[in-house]
């Protein structure tokens, strides 16, 4: 939240997928319960951010006007329909360069909230990501499987795109997530982990990316370790670009980066990178996969360390399946 003239200055959040073959996306931003008392002000346009962590562009609109119980949370509306498809790129790429971000330093995390209007959430939210998993806080509850629909035909590529190595394909196939369809966008890596698990980090996390089709974003993490073998893994890292690029990957089983353990951990919270949107319902599996420490080193000489902060657990509980 940043305060501005005696108001507070609420951001809502809309998504849109960047293929341009792609069906139009539409926003999701969760306004938590939370802030629904606050009173919402801001200005009369659309700030436009590229968020490498999700492949979409992100839309926060500052709202004007009173937001009570009785106004509707979620945000269905047409975030950048109405500026034009070439126009929202041409000025989403602009913000992107505008506002550089890394993980240490002068634009380190602890600086996110400051470095743009529109990264707020990630100073003044309270649903962040990531976040320590540890047993005193998690409820253990009936939690539906996740199904995985996902395509191993795809043609996949592999970015670089200055914060992880992402791999992607536009028809990556879905996951049923908490009942729900949600299409598979991307698949990319953190070292270490970013959620700990009764407060120990794990050399990396691989996060899988989905989207439903109104916007909110169902993620799945994997914690990974070294001292194995994953040829899909050895695969990316072979493709991945040193610098800032992309490169053809071609057909692959995302699956061979899930544990084959299928139980998780649930709760809400965010992207783990500007804007730190809080739109993202995170399954963390409870298994973990087994990777070549060639492999780990080769995305560590590319990005030495890729991992926001833990964040507070606040009111929130983590569930338990
Ligand atoms: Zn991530």
């Amino acid at each position: 939240m940043i305060h501005s003239g005696g108001s507070v200055i609420g951001f809502r959040v809309a998504a849109r997928k960047t293929e341009t073959s792609a069906r139009s996306v539409s926003s999701a931003g969760a306004l938590s319960a939370s802030h629904r008392s606050h009173f919402f002000c801001g200005k009369p346009f659309e700030y436009l951010h590229f968020n490498c962590e999700i492949g979409y562009h992100v839309a926060v609109r500052p709202v004007c006007g009173p937001v009570t119980e009785g106004d509707t949370p979620m945000i269905t509306g047409k975030p950048l329909a109405a500026i034009g498809f070439a126009a929202a790129m041409g000025a989403a790429a602009a913000w992107a360069a505008d506002t550089h971000w890394s993980y240490a330093g002068a634009d380190g995390p602890a600086q996110w909230a400051a470095l743009s209007e529109s990264f707020a959430a990630c100073g003044g939210g309270v649903q962040q990501s990531p976040v320590d998993i540890v047993e005193p806080d998690t409820v253990e509850a009936e939690l539906e499987e996740i199904e995985l629909a996902w395509n191993a035909e795809a043609a996949w590529t592999v970015l670089n795109n200055g914060h992880t190595i992402q791999v992607q394909a536009p028809d990556a196939g879905y996951a049923v997530i908490d009942g729900e369809r949600f299409d598979l966008l991307q698949f990319h890596f953190h070292s270490p982990s970013e959620h700990a698990i009764d407060g120990e980090r794990w050399p990396m996390e691989v996060h899988f990316v989905h989207a439903a089709e109104d916007g909110r974003l169902a993620v799945i993490g994997v914690m990974m370790s070294g001292g194995g073998a994953n040829g899909l893994f050895e695969r990316v890292m072979d493709a991945a670009p040193a610098a800032k690029g992309e490169a053809a990957l071609g057909a692959a089983d995302a699956r061979a980066l899930m544990p084959g353990d299928d139980d998780f951990f649930r709760y809400q919270g965010s992207l783990t990178t500007p804007p730190c949107s809080e739109i993202v319902l995170w399954s963390v599996m409870e298994g973990s996969v087994a990777v070549s420490d060639a492999a780990i080193a080769k995305f560590r000489d590319i990005h030495a360390m890729n991992a926001r902060p833990l964040q507070p657990l606040n009111r929130r509980y983590v569930l338990q399946d």
